[in-house]
């Protein structure tokens, strides 16, 4: 993704920057960010060309750990309004059975567009649906990733715990531990890349106790350990979890996870809602991240991520907007508000300022997906960066540039940069034909819910 031929740039004189000593901006050159420039000084490069940021706040380009592309074609549908997780779920799965392969695509399309204009420059996703024909998902993801230009860790989801085994989703939405196994060391060993500037990853995400089978999580796990790939699911995320999990293996979600030999530093964890004091200590002795997903919690009823009480024990969180049906958006910078909000209401002034929730969706997000090369401004990071204007009218009258996109509720970038690269310039992606995607996404949708 480094483009080696270009001149260094300077991002120059930023009205602000979630950055220490780099008042006058930051210079970019092969893909990364070469020099912080502070107050009073000009960069060191010999040759380099301006970006004029006097109308923009600078921040790293977030990064979202959990999604569901797909489900941007079953946003707000009847059926599945006011439910909680379960019953939603059960909504759900027989219009998810009727996925294509088009679908696929033109949803993975839509939703990482709508991350992207929001501030995102490197993305997850959980694809665990693989009725018969869409054995491709993957694939699929990573080609429109690299069209994009967007940096992807995409995981090989997975369910083969059905109605009939005493699971939650339907036979049709299913595969076999075998058939799982086999394709998830394929993409792997297709996409994965490994180190610094890694654009397309893979990690492996059997979807979640109630769906996946005690032998599929062991399975992943030596799995992952052999490939080494990170591990993800869902967890803790409703009572019914717990319920259901007393019931089926007499302990807690946190508990049958550790049995299954996930409790580790390769793996992070969306939602984590329902962990207790004892777990918190439990998840950061073992590394394990989580994923704050403040929208889709609250969409579904779901409870509060205790984020303080994580991070206060020494658990990494990051952010997620969660799958596009229970949130029902792709937007990462409308996500640090609603948790901004949502934590600060739990925890209050003194706990949760702005700033903590730029820091979950930057810093924090990095850590749930394995990288020290991305979510901060600093020399040699990754030049992933993303430049929102305050100059629409709902910023109009603020004070403090970094606050005012948080209280005042930035939703859109101006420009975002992946690996030294515009990818998004005057608030647009370079040629995509964004009218044409809604037609053709619409009309996949509609004939998904029909
Ligand atoms: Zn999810």
């Amino acid at each position: 993704m480094p483009n080696d031929t270009a001149p260094a740039l300077w991002i120059k004189d930023p009205l602000a920057i979630l950055a220490d000593g780099a008042e006058r901006g930051v210079v970019v050159a092969d893909g990364r960010i070469v020099e912080l420039v502070a107050a009073g000084n000009t960069p060191r490069a010999p040759e380099f060309t301006t970006f004029d940021a006097g109308a923009h706040v600078v921040l790293p380009g977030l990064i979202n750990t959990h999604h569901h592309f797909y489900q941007t074609l079953t946003r707000a549908v009847p059926v599945a309004l006011d439910r909680e997780l379960f019953p939603w779920l059960r909504a759900l799965y027989p219009l998810w059975a009727r996925l294509t392969p088009e679908a696929v695509e033109l949803a993975t399309t839509l939703a990482m567009a709508e991350l992207m204009l929001s501030g995102c420059t490197m993305t997850t996703d959980h694809h665990y649906v693989f009725p018969p024909g869409l054995e491709d998902s993957v694939d699929i993801q990573v080609s429109v990733a690299k069209r994009l230009g967007m940096r992807a860790l995409l995981t090989r989801g997975s369910m083969n715990r059905s109605q009939r085994d005493g699971g939650l989703p339907p036979d049709s939405v299913v595969q076999d531990e075998d058939t799982i196994l086999a394709d998830s060391e394929r993409v792997v060993s297709r996409y994965h890349q490994r180190g610094d500037n890694a654009s397309i990853q893979i990690a492996l995400a059997p979807c979640s106790p109630f769906s996946a089978t005690t032998s599929l999580m062991r399975a992943s796990a030596a799995l992952a350990e052999r490939l080494n790939v990170r591990l993800h699911t869902h967890l803790a995320e409703t009572e019914d979890e717990n319920r259901y999990c007393l019931e089926l293996h007499q302990c807690r979600p946190l508990d049958y996870l550790e049995e299954c030999g996930w409790l580790g530093e390769r793996t992070w964890l969306a939602h984590g809602v329902h962990f207790n004091a004892d777990e918190f200590k439990r998840l950061a002795g073992a590394g394990t991240a989580v994923t704050h997903c403040a929208c889709s919690n609250q969409v579904l009823a779901s409870g509060t991520c205790p984020v303080c009480e994580l991070e206060e024990a020494g658990v990494a969180v990051g952010l997620g907007v969660d799958g596009s049906a229970s949130n029902d958006s792709s937007n990462v910078m409308q996500e640090v508000r609603a948790a901004f909000l949502l934590q600060r209401g739990r925890y209050g002034i003194g706990k949760v300022s702005h700033r903590d929730a730029l820091r979950w969706a930057t810093k924090g997000s990095a850590a749930c997906v394995g990288r020290a090369d991305v979510g901060e401004i600093g020399a040699g990071m990754q030049a992933d960066i993303a430049l929102f204007r305050l100059d629409g009218l709902r910023f109009s009258g603020s004070g403090d540039p970094l606050a005012a996109l948080v209280l005042c509720g930035a939703h859109r970038v101006d420009r975002l940069m992946v690996g030294g690269r515009w990818v998004v310039e005057n608030g647009q992606i370079p040629g995509l034909d964004v009218a044409d995607l809604i037609r053709r996404h619409s009309a996949a949708a509609r004939k998904l819910q029909a």
